[in-house]
């Protein structure tokens, strides 16, 4: 098989398991909401239907630099992902689990509020912000140049980080769970993390619901420390209040 065929099928692999990686989180919270949340997404079909579309578009485009990457992990040794637990100490794989969601949080902070400028703004980020709340199906929805800066970031620290593959699973993971938990329009961890001493540096749906109800502020990821240092905390966001805020007054 040639080079370039077997870069498009990788890619399209990657889009797959993206894609229904997405379809199945995304759906998995969506019920959880209404279980929990009976009628919290009432009247938000239509919107509902865009993110989905544009998620889908970010699973294709998440799926190539993914896609380019694992075929030459795979058929030239590319990157530092490692197999042998032994390879490096053990005290490494929390380490190197922290480096790489430290790593993404950073970026993220910094292309996030960068495109919170007017003119990126309406080119790449709006339509992140068109939902309005956003659902669980909101994770991935993103124009294309907004997908691009996510997509290209674990491909890159695969390379210059050495990362445990069953690590570099966790990272997605945790990338997955709370890119969807964060729009979902609940708080799914307890009030005492959330509101106590741990909640003070990390961002949960709370602090990431008051971005989308300001459009500017809390540009973080996963931690709050580029925020506070930077003086863009805008800090926790009230579901109850919010909810209240968007019905309409009794009998009228
Ligand atoms: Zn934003
Ligand atoms: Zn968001």
């Amino acid at each position: 098989m040639s080079a370039a065929l077997a870069i498009a099928l990788s890619a399209l692999a990657m889009t797959l398991i993206v894609g229904g990686r997405y379809l199945l989180s995304s759906g998995a919270f969506a019920l959880a909401t209404r279980l929990r949340h009976p009628g919290l997404y009432r009247g938000l079909e239509r919107q509902m239907r865009r993110e989905i579309g544009w998620s889908l578009a970010s699973a294709a485009i998440y799926g190539v630099p993914a896609g380019i990457v694992a075929w030459g992990w795979q058929a030239h040794g590319w990157t530092r992902i490692y197999t042998d637990a032994g390879a490096w100490p053990l005290w490494y794989l929390p380490v190197s689990l922290l480096l790489y969601l430290a790593a993404h949080d950073t970026w993220f902070y910094w292309t996030h509020r960068l495109m919170h400028r007017p003119r990126w703004f309406r080119l790449a980020h709006a339509v992140h912000h068109d939902s309005r709340p956003p659902t669980a199906w909101a994770a991935m929805s993103f124009h294309p140049v907004e997908a691009v800066t996510g997509a290209v970031v674990i491909p890159a620290l695969v390379f210059l980080i050495p990362i445990h593959v069953a690590v570099l699973g966790l990272v997605l993971a945790i990338m997955t769970v709370m890119g969807v938990g964060n729009h979902m329009g609940w708080e799914m961890f307890p009030r005492a993390l959330v509101h106590g001493r741990a909640g003070q540096w990390l961002i949960t749906a709370t602090h990431h619901q008051q971005h989308h109800a300001a459009y500017k502020g809390n540009y973080g990821l996963y931690f709050r420390f580029w925020d506070r240092l930077c003086g863009t905390d805008i800090g926790l966001g009230d579901f109850a209040a919010a909810r209240r805020g968007g019905e309409p007054a009794p009998g009228r």
